[in-house]
């Protein structure tokens, strides 16, 4: 039996745009849970080529990165909404609906649950640390923490699919991230939150495995047995 195919698009993300760039901790743990990533560029711009791809694919991994376009979601830019990839947010999107409308295991992390909100129609906080009162320190980077460290701890909905894979109500998380989920997409599902209000999760009921998380397991899955269970329950629902 071969390891099941894990879709991850594969972004234009360094500071000169001239290398495509996805964390290594992304693959590497996809890998060490029996998975087999593809990494398709998202440069690639015919949408019937990457439907041929997600189709060929087991799962979708949507992963870190810059902000998705506020127009996506009917905004205008905030001053502190950078790193625009309209082409990156468009493929994510339509695997995004795709992933849903199939019932194909997708796994969203940092950006990726922020796609996955704007594609299924709900809108992001542009700017934690000016438009949200009371914001615990999300930027990590800026608290000089290190990309393994923990920000802030998260309470996870009791029920959730997140709850039986992490095990606990209270869970410390890292975070790297200045947006959020604002207006909450129609069905899906506040898994976790922080002590602030911020949603850290969210999930769709009754999918194989749709869930999006807002910190980063794959920086954190080499110390975390609890993280490192995110991506085996992944390859566990694209296997089935
Ligand atoms: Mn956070």
């Amino acid at each position: 039996m071969t390891s099941p195919r894990v879709l991850i698009p594969l972004p234009i993300q360094d500071s000169e745009q001239r290398r495509f760039s996805l964390g290594k901790n992304y693959v590497n743990h996809l890998i060490a849970a029996g998975g087999l990533p593809i990494l398709l560029p998202t440069t690639a711009n015919a949408l019937d080529d990457w439907r041929a791809l997600y189709v060929y694919a087991d799962g979708v991994m949507l992963t870190g990165g810059g902000d998705v376009d506020p127009s996506l979601f009917g905004e205008e830019a905030h001053p502190a909404t950078y790193g625009i990839d309209r082409q990156r947010d468009e493929m994510e999107i339509a695997l995004a609906r795709w992933a849903l409308q199939d019932d194909k295991p997708l796994f969203a992390i940092c950006r990726g649950i922020q796609v996955m909100n704007v594609a299924l129609g709900g809108s992001l906080i542009q700017d934690l640390p000016t438009q949200w009162a009371g914001a615990l320190p999300h930027s990590g980077s800026q608290h000089g923490l290190e990309r393994h460290e923990a920000a802030h701890s998260i309470s996870v909905e009791p029920g959730t699919r997140l709850a039986h894979v992490l095990g606990a109500a209270h869970v410390q998380v890292n975070s790297f991230h200045h947006q959020a989920i604002n207006r909450l997409a129609e069905g899906l599902r506040i898994a976790a939150r922080a002590a602030d209000g911020v949603i850290e999760a969210v999930e769709f009921p009754n999918k194989r495995y749709y869930l999006g998380v807002q910190w980063h397991p794959e920086d954190m899955a080499a110390q975390r047995a609890d993280m490192m269970r995110l991506f085996s329950a992944f390859v566990a629902a694209c296997r089935a």
